[in-house]
């Protein structure tokens, strides 16, 4: 598409475009606030205009309302501390992977002392550890839409997991009902930027003289709560691992997204912000 797909503030980057295109041409840059958005390569684009039909802004996908509500937690101490709510992801997934499907989901690592948020294919439950908890920085979608469909086409029973504007752009590639798939989609008020994120882990890192190593958004195993915590090296000494929790209340960072103050601009127009969903579960 030689121009834009959809309006920048309305574009979710959920990547349903780039999926569709057949040239590789969509990629994701970083605007002047820091924020990720869609770009697309001139040079690479034939103008198909495959990326503006399935744009999920765009598209029309059929949504439907709660047909039941459910309160319900993991009755497995430690499986409910690796989660940031209940664990109900975390069951369901579990019983997709053994019956032999598959799942994705938002991991997230520190890589080259930043931190990034992709969503990623699970096959077992070692691997499915880095897809529970709550990243609230926007997740990468990659391929992830690209590789469902093959596995769906497969035969392979799939649950994906993300934010509601995700499921939506799942959905609008796809353009299609299967079966063998179960999309599990959070309550969400919005994500923040892999850059901005960095950006305060940077300053964190300065102020106290240390290197930043993980960090976790929700980290139960002091309790339920927003203990946001990272472990870190002391002085910079990678034998002395540490770990600091912050107060309920949170670091500037955390303070500020829950506040909804550095959310993705599309975000304050969602058209997910309801409970008409496209989702199975939310
Ligand atoms: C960006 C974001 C915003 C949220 N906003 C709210 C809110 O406003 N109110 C509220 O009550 N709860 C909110 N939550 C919490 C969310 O509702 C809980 O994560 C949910 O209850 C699932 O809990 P769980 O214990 O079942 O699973 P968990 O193990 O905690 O969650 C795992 C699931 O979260 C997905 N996930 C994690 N991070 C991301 C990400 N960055 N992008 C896409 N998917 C991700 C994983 O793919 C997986 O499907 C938010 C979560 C996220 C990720
Ligand atoms: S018009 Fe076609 S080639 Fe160009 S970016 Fe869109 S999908 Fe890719
Ligand atoms: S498909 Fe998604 S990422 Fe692509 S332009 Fe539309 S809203 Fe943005
Ligand atoms: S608030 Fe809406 S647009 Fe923003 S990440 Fe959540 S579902 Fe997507």
């Amino acid at each position: 598409m030689k121009g834009t797909i959809c309006c920048e503030e309305k574009c979710t980057a959920c990547m349903a475009c780039a999926n569709a295109c057949p040239k590789n041409a969509i990629g994701i840059g970083v605007n002047k606030y820091g924020y990720e958005k869609v770009v697309i390569n001139d040079d690479k684009c034939v103008d198909c205009g495959l990326c503006t039909k399935v744009c999920a802004r765009r598209m029309q996908i059929e949504r439907h309302s709660p047909i039941k509500c459910y309160a319900g937690q993991s009755r497995d101490a430690e499986k409910l501390k690796r989660s940031a709510s209940g664990a109900a992801f975390q069951m369901l997934a579990e019983i997709v992977l053994e019956t032999g499907g598959v799942c994705y989901g938002c991991a997230g690592e520190m890589i080259n002392g930043e931190y990034r948020a992709n969503h990623i294919r699970v096959t077992n439950v070692d691997e499915l550890q880095s897809i529970l908890n709550s990243k609230y920085i926007l997740s990468h979608i990659g391929t992830t839409y690209q590789q469902i469909k093959k596995d769906l086409e497969n035969g392979k029973l799939v649950l994906f997991g993300g934010t509601p504007c995700q499921a939506l752009g799942l959905k609008s590639f796809l353009n299609h009902e299967y079966e063998n798939l179960i999309i599990a989609d959070v309550i969400c008020h919005g994500v923040t930027s892999k850059t901005i994120f960095n950006d305060y882990l940077r300053e964190i890192e300065k102020e106290q003289n240390i290197i930043i190593t993980d960090y976790i958004f929700r980290d139960k195993k002091a309790g339920w709560g927003s203990n946001f915590c990272y472990s870190y090296y002391e002085n910079g000494d990678k034998n002395k691992i540490k770990i600091k929790r912050f107060p309920k209340e949170g670091g500037s960072h955390e303070i500020h997204y829950l506040r909804g103050d550095i959310s993705r601009e599309n975000c304050f127009s969602c058209e997910m912000s309801n409970t008409n969903r496209v989702s199975d579960f939310t």
